[in-house]
């Protein structure tokens, strides 16, 4: 099946980038968007440290090679080596020599799951950290413990990926990923291989929308990109911000702060249609990055895609969110579906009956069942006499789809054959 085989090859790009230490800048993430490179010919940015954005300014660049905590015996007890997520992000560098007492301060460890490494970051305040699981942390003895973390924090760049799928329109769809997490498989790396795909998928044919890609650090990056590009930010007419899609737990969708975009209900279409249980949430201020581009100057008609919403599943922001926990079903179900919303765009346009008086006789033309009994049939008259009562102009393919309870696709193919009957014509 092919969409299974995506839900396969989803899951090991995001294999091959797991490893990778991110972070919001640094050469994890120049080494992220290589790998990206090689599905889709995106465009590398590098924007210098100390760059002013909007209230930010574009920090320091991090990056590092290695880090351990020995005891007097010499054993690294906590390695870099063995997982990226044993190192505070975005830790200043140290080399010393400590006390159990002095060291306490510089743990963190997750006491409701103690076998797992909690994700921490320490990004605008200059300090340094290990992370580990509750149960090595109660278990260290009396000692004197080396500590050294072999990172850099210099003047550099952000860096993050963009990439133009042009189609007949300049008018955009805005697809957006965080890409500064590291060993991080549901948060970050699924919607990484999720917009990847999406990219690769749309560029096979010629689309109504240009489709605008960003792989940015979450926040920094969307605001970095935002102040760089916001002459431009009226092309853009749907977004979405896509993450957490690989988990087991169902669709959820956050609308834009609009409330009513056309992306809020295309997604919210699709999902109704879908027969899957699913969740739609009104926008909050919280969450990835629409809270940048749903900030109340730009107010972007752009909502979150995703499975189980951030804080949601206890693995979140811990070791636990590892390979295991992304299903190549949920990720090919949650492409699928994207794909599903991005068609009802593409498809949702609005269209003139010129046959207004009274209905145009189908039969005659062939369009309507002599002989009574096929539900298939059935179901498209129906959507037929919805596409021809309703054309008037004002209302859109997808507003009649919600009005009527009928299923999108099936409304559009009435629209189309209308058309070459030319009992229809779209507006302009
Ligand atoms: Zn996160």
């Amino acid at each position: 099946m092919m969409t299974d085989n995506i839900g396969h090859e989803m899951h090991r790009l995001i294999a091959e980038l797991y490893p990778i230490c991110r972070s919001i800048t640094g050469n994890g993430f120049r080494e992220t968007l290589q790998a990206i490179h090689r599905y889709i010919p995106l465009e590398v940015v590098e924007v210098p440290t100390g760059t002013p954005v909007f209230d930010w300014i574009v920090p320091k660049e991090w990056n590092i090679r290695d880090a351990y905590i020995k005891n007097t015996r010499g054993e690294r007890i906590v390695d870099f080596q063995e997982s990226n997520l044993h190192v505070l992000n975005y830790s200043t560098p140290i080399r010393t020599k400590l006390s159990l007492a002095e060291l306490r301060s510089h743990l963190f460890s997750l006491p409701e799951h103690p076998d797992w490494i909690p994700y921490r970051t320490s990004y605008y305040a200059e300090r340094w950290g290990f992370c580990l699981s509750h149960r090595q942390l109660l278990a260290l003895p009396d000692d004197v413990y080396e500590v050294c973390i072999d990172s850099t924090l210099q003047d550099g760049h952000l860096t993050y990926g963009e990439f133009l799928l042009r189609g007949q329109s300049s008018d955009e769809v805005l697809i957006s990923c965080h890409a500064c997490h590291p060993s991080l498989a549901n948060d970050n790396l699924s919607g990484i291989a999720l917009a990847t795909f999406l990219a690769q998928r749309l560029g096979e044919s010629k689309s109504r929308y240009s489709y605008r890609f960003l792989f940015i650090p979450g926040t920094i990056g969307s605001i970095t990109w935002l102040a760089r590009n916001e002459a431009n930010v009226a092309n853009i007419q749907h977004g979405l911000v896509i993450t957490c899609v690989g988990d087991a737990g169902r669709l959820t969708y956050k609308k834009s702060r609009r409330g009513d975009a056309e992306i809020d209900r295309a997604v919210a279409h699709v999902l109704k249609h879908s027969g899957q249980d699913h969740e739609i949430l009104e926008f909050t201020p919280y969450g990835f990055d629409e809270r940048q581009y749903c900030s109340p100057g730009f107010n972007l008609p752009v909502g979150c895609f995703m499975r189980t919403p951030n804080g949601c599943y206890p693995e979140y922001h811990t070791s636990a969110d590892n390979l295991d926990f992304v299903k190549p079903a949920s990720l090919a179900d949650s492409f699928t579906k994207c794909l599903a919303a991005l068609a009802v765009l593409e498809g949702n346009q609005a269209y003139v009956n010129l046959n207004p008086k009274c209905e145009p006789q189908l039969g005659k033309r062939g369009l309507y069942q002599t002989i009574g009994g096929q539900a298939d049939a059935r179901q498209f008259e129906l959507a037929m006499l919805w596409v021809l009562n309703l054309s008037d102009g004002k209302h859109t393919l997808l507003q009649i789809a919600e009005r009527s309870g009928l299923e999108f696709g099936l409304i559009r193919k009435a629209a189309d054959t209308l058309v070459q009957h030319t009992l229809l014509k779209e507006t302009v």
